[in-house]
């Protein structure tokens, strides 16, 4: 009954793909304290690896040929994932794949086997390059684990994304600056920078619910599409000055690679200064 056609069809003509998502989990048993998983849940809830793959190549035979994986966390049950690898070679189902990650469930034995079943890109939560917002945000991750991860998929040819916040309740300029230049210093093909959203029904939403300003709204921007919801400790201005400068170390390192440190290396100075003297 679902118009498969005109998504593929659509899909092709955007991406050169045609995409269709699969859900093999529902629920997340973490509790980071901004994280919207109060819709699945903190309930996690497992289909079999062959109930997966049948999904799949029912999807394939559709006309799709990539799968998202758009569970909250892909990877969290490490057995499960290599069985679903299994049943996907066993049946010689031939797509690419993507899926989202934690980092401390990735190392080089899974990233291997998830390549070779077709996963050509992987998204982690990373959110902050210092320890102790990770622990504010109760993350229950590292940035040893984090940045073991990204190399461990890096080394087995997947595309790598990560997610950041910048300007997290609590956090100060000194960092907000580290996790910019941890986030730039790892091997990732795409990241994304975005400002806090305290969304209802989450921990973070009731540790600044009485700061809130106005609801959430689509922005009209043409810089930037992240609009600030509360009176945070950072202007709004200068958390898109900070989102804007980590754009563009990441642009120069993709660009200029090992050769970007002499180009790099003066920008992030200078707009280190102008961050700091930012309200
Ligand atoms: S951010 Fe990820 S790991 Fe944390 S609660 Fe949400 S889905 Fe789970």
């Amino acid at each position: 009954m679902f118009p498969n056609d005109r998504y593929i069809d659509y899909w092709k003509r955007r991406t050169g793909h045609a995409t269709t998502t699969v859900f093999t989990t529902r629920g997340c048993p973490f509790s980071c304290e901004f994280c919207s998983n109060a819709v699945f849940g903190i309930s996690y809830r497992e289909r079999s690896s062959e109930n997966v793959v049948d999904e799949v190549e029912q999807a394939l035979s559709f006309g799709y040929d990539r799968i998202h994986f758009a569970d909250d966390v892909f990877t969290l049950n490490r057995e499960r994932v290599l069985k679903i690898c299994d049943e996907i070679r066993r049946r010689g189902l031939r797509f690419k794949w993507e899926c989202l990650g934690r980092v401390d469930s990735i190392d080089e034995a899974i990233a291997n086997a998830m390549k070779d079943a077709g996963c050509d890109r992987i998204y982690f939560g990373i959110e902050s390059g210092n320890d102790s917002v990770l622990k504010l945000m109760k993350k229950k991750i590292t940035m040893d684990k984090a940045r073991r991860a990204v190399h461990a998929a890096h080394d087995a040819g997947l595309t790598t994304g990560a997610f950041f916040i910048l300007c997290y309740p609590g956090e100060t300029d000194d960092t907000v600056l580290e996790t910019l230049r941890f986030a730039v210093s790892l091997p990732l093909d795409y990241l994304s920078f975005t400002v806090p959203y305290p969304l209802p029904g989450t921990a973070l939403y009731e540790r600044v619910k009485g700061r809130i300003l106005k609801e959430w709204e689509a922005p009209d921007g043409l810089i930037s599409d992240h609009v600030l919801i509360f009176d945070a400790d950072f202007s709004e201005n200068k958390m898109k000055f900070g989102i804007l400068k980590g754009e563009a170390q990441f642009e120069m390192k993709k660009r200029f690679g090992v050769y970007s440190f002499p180009v790099m290396k003066p920008f992030e100075i200078l707009t280190n200064i102008m961050f700091r003297l930012m309200k």
